[in-house]
């Protein structure tokens, strides 16, 4: 049965139209169902009531009041990329589209930091801070279409986050609607303030049920060096993690440290011949951007280790090119694998120590539910995204994908590690939270979002589960 009436939708149209500039409310079958849903194949989605295509930060605001009065769900949605479905709308929600929402507002080179509107696209700021000889580390592996206000509310990461840190490393401020529908600013530009709760970092990762961002300020560093690339093939992914392992203990930080299984590079080879030899089971690729010949030492000690650690063929790639079109590779990896079927990504990270049996788990996990589960890693961060593939329309396979999905989370838990790296909670990761988190932490995360969304319209269900927002007694 429908949740809300038709006269009800009828009102809450005619309440938003009244709010808006012409244009801006958009209710056609097509952009409706383009704005409803993420990535993430195996997440429920629903219908949304509208769209709201939004232009400025009152216009947010004045979407969420409209939504508070009829008690009506709110979905924010970036590029809709997320791998969760966090930016899943059910009937009758309205989405805020940030599409529109896409200037840079500002570089400032002297205090190093840039302020831009939610719908910017990651690699749009990385190129407009490269334009004053900075830097935007954070580098999603969708950064080419990801927006700045959903990598700030999934906390993204990406390939050179292993040195440089995630997107929540580089918020100072944020520009914010609140569940009450204030606009707030939260967060500070300054180089360092301690003013009060730090509820820009909360605001972090939040998947958009804690408040709609609508400018954030980023911290910027100076122009990334030059790096040098090492690659390693393996013949076990269980080498592969010890060689993460013993770069690690010799206290060496690649700038980027990522790890394709012997599933990915055959998809990826069938895509895009990259010319590794389908008997290798595992891929390294590691850069090191240390300057000088402390890089160059660092380089040949990286190699070393990997061969200390079984692998067949280590080597400091002599040539940029042949070691750009292997990084390259690596970012194709999703798009390679979605050709095989559908993909349900995991996301779990364990810490480095337990990277070798994490990986050695998901292979056992594979064969006991035969599933192809191909693993592609941030390895040099633990974070894994074994990606469970099942032939479309199986539902035999999607069921035992389900269970496999359930047990890698346990696994990953089991290992001192955490069931989501830097895609989020979402739709598909609620019960893995309520496992993760003791009940005195579910029942502050309660809190808290009640505190902040009173109402109880700010993307509901998502993270916590459909109880989030207790009953009035
Ligand atoms: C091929 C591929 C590779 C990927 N690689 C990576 C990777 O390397 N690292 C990584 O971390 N992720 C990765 N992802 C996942 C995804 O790209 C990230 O989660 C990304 O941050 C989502 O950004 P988006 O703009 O698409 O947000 P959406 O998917 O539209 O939304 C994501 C969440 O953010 C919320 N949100 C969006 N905008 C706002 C706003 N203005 N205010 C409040 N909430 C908001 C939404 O409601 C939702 O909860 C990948 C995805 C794909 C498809």
């Amino acid at each position: 049965m429908a949740r809300f009436t038709e006269s009800q939708d009828a009102q809450v149209l005619q309440d938003l139209a009244a709010q808006l500039t012409q244009g801006r409310l958009v209710s056609s079958a097509a952009s409706m169902a383009g704005h409803s849903r993420d990535f993430a194949d195996w997440a429920e989605s629903g219908a949304p009531v509208a769209v709201v295509i939004v232009a400025h930060a009152h216009e947010v605001q004045a979407v969420v009041q409209v939504c508070v009065a009829h008690g009506r769900p709110v979905v924010a949605r970036g590029a809709g990329t997320g791998l969760a479905g966090a930016a899943n709308a059910e009937d009758g929600w309205v989405v805020i589209a940030f599409e529109e929402m896409n200037r840079i507002v500002e570089v400032n080179s002297l205090e190093r930091y840039a302020v831009v509107q939610p719908g910017v696209i990651n690699d749009d700021l990385r190129r407009a801070a490269a334009g004053k000889g900075l830097w935007y580390p954070p580098d999603p592996v969708s950064s080419a279409w990801s927006t700045i206000g959903g990598n700030v509310a999934t906390n993204a990461g990406g390939l050179c986050c292993v040195k440089y840190g995630v997107t929540g490393d580089y918020v100072l401020e944020l520009e914010v609607v609140t569940g009450t529908g204030d606009l707030v600013r939260v967060g500070r530009r300054t180089a360092k303030g301690v003013a009060g709760y730090d509820l820009a970092s909360l605001l972090v990762g939040s998947e958009g049920t804690l408040g709609i961002i609508t400018e954030v300020t980023l911290r910027l560093r100076p122009s990334p060096k030059p790096a040098r690339a090492i690659v390693g093939f393996f013949p076990s992914v269980e080498s592969a993690g010890e060689a993460v392992r013993a770069v690690a203990e010799a206290g060496i930080t690649p700038s980027t440290f990522e790890l394709m299984d012997r599933h990915v590079i055959a998809a990826v080879e069938a895509m895009t011949p990259i010319g590794v030899d389908q008997g290798v089971a595992a891929l390294l690729l590691a850069k090191i951007d240390d300057a000088g010949v402390e890089g160059d030492e660092t380089a040949l000690a990286v190699a070393t280790y990997f061969g200390e650690s079984g692998a067949t063929w280590a080597d400091q790639s002599s040539d940029p090119a042949e070691a750009e079109a292997l990084f390259a590779a690596r970012r194709l990896s999703h798009t390679a694998l979605e050709r095989l079927g559908t993909v349900l990504s995991e996301d779990v990270c364990v810490p480095k120590s337990a990277l070798p049996a994490m990986l050695v788990a998901v292979e056992v996990i594979a064969e006991k539910h035969d599933i192809l589960i191909a693993t592609v890693a941030h390895a040099g961060d633990g974070n894994l995204h074994p990606l469970l593939i099942t032939p479309p329309g199986d539902q035999a396979a999607r069921a035992r994908a389900q269970v496999a999905f359930a047990e890698l989370m346990t696994q990953a838990i089991a290992l001192g590690g955490t069931i989501t790296g830097e895609h989020g909670i979402g739709l598909l990761k609620r019960d893995g939270l309520l496992e993760e988190l003791s009940d005195p932490v579910v029942s502050l995360h309660r809190q808290i979002k009640n505190a902040l969304d009173p109402a109880g319209i700010l993307n509901p269900g998502k993270v916590l589960g459909p109880d989030e927002v207790d009953s009035p007694a």
